[in-house]
């Protein structure tokens, strides 16, 4: 049988932010949030959007202590008819799903999850954002909630969705960013978490994170776990090099996340002719490519900034510029394509834009 979705009466919207050019990311969040609740033995159940506020959780959940929680991040995006789009949702819950499972988790219903999502996009259609490179960001999310300290998985879950209008990414224009590569800290091991989008994986980056922000650098480029060596993705994206006339890219073997921009990317590369390769990269083999100029262009690729060009990279002592710390052309055409399709400026031949 499938689950009702309610919708509860919203008594007092908030006021819009006036000026989008304001707008940070995950800041402020809209009126109105979905939720849903399990139980082992009952399934999900109390399906309903509702307005958004606190929720009163025991001190004693599970989430709060073993970090048993995963999340999604997407966007919606307005088209210049004032239509409404997705991109990609279904990759999105599928992804959900996996991380569910890796953490012993109960799944969504994957078409229930997707139509309450657009149902929920649809009443708050007035908080996308109007301004170029604006958006509006969806955290699905879904907690343990059981209130008991000993370590097993949770027997109840609070699965909930939150909305928020995010500004342009490149305010400042589209400019390539200095990345520290490090061999100290890594972000997930064979066997471990990499694969799965949940909090604990984010929270043992952000060490990472400040040295390299404190050094001057904008983002980590993080290395595999057992050899420190090859290239697993950088900050928050996946991460492409343009060597030799071939995008090479990190396989998918557990320890980075199936970025749903990562797929997006390699399949607009393969349509324009150029060959893509999902192997093991060497630091060693970058850093060379730079010094001979073989490396072209390096980006990185995620929801936030969709692709993010590489000026330069710092391992050790030695720091190598990328295509002279000019944003590529490969890159630029990347970026230019992939947003005209998720804002509706390009045709969609992949039928990746989902309208609500
Ligand atoms: N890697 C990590 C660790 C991330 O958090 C993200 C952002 N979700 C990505 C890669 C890029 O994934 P996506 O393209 O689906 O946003």
């Amino acid at each position: 049988m499938k689950m009702e979705l309610k919708t509860l009466p919203l008594s007092h919207p908030k006021t819009k932010p006036q000026d989008e050019g304001k707008l940070n990311f995950g800041q402020i969040f809209t009126d109105r949030m979905f939720v849903m609740e399990y139980q082992a033995g009952k399934g999900w159940h109390s399906a309903r959007i509702e307005p958004y506020g606190p929720f009163s959780l025991d001190p004693a959940s599970a989430v709060l202590h073993y970090a048993q929680e995963i999340f999604e991040g997407l966007k919606a995006y307005r088209h210049p008819d004032g239509k409404i789009a997705l991109f990609r949702p279904a990759d999105n819950i599928k992804r959900f799903n996996c991380s569910a499972t890796r953490m012993c988790m109960p799944e969504v219903d994957e078409e229930f999850f997707l139509s309450a999502i657009k149902e929920l996009v649809r009443l708050e259609a007035d908080w996308v954002p109007h301004n170029e490179g604006t958006s509006l960001y969806i955290r699905p999310t879904m907690i343990a909630t059981d209130p008991y300290l000993g370590v097993k998985p949770s027997d109840t879950y609070l699965c909930y969705v939150i909305l928020s209008p995010v500004g342009a990414y490149y305010k400042g224009g589209f400019s390539p960013v200095k990345i520290w590569i490090s061999d100290q800290f890594v972000r997930s091991a064979p066997g471990g978490t990499g694969e799965a989008k949940t909090g604990g994986n984010y929270a043992a980056s952000l060490r990472a994170s400040m040295e390299a922000a404190a050094k001057g650098f904008d983002q980590v480029l993080w290395l595999d776990a057992v050899e420190r060596k090859y290239v697993e993705e950088v900050g928050s994206m996946n991460i492409c090099f343009y060597l030799d006339g071939k995008v090479i890219t990190s396989p998918l073997h557990g320890t980075i996340l199936d970025g749903i921009t990562r797929r997006a990317i390699l399949t607009l590369i393969k349509d324009m002719g150029i060959e893509v390769e999902e192997r093991a990269l060497s630091v060693e083999e970058i850093l060379e490519g730079a010094r001979t100029g073989r490396l072209k262009e390096a980006f990185g690729t995620g929801t936030a900034a969709v692709v993010s060009p590489v000026g330069q990279f710092t391992y050790r002592d030695e720091t190598v510029s990328v295509g002279d710390n000019q944003v590529g052309e490969l890159t630029l055409k990347l970026y230019e394509t992939l947003t005209g399709i998720q804002y509706g400026q390009r045709n969609d031949p992949h039928g990746w834009i989902e309208l609500i």
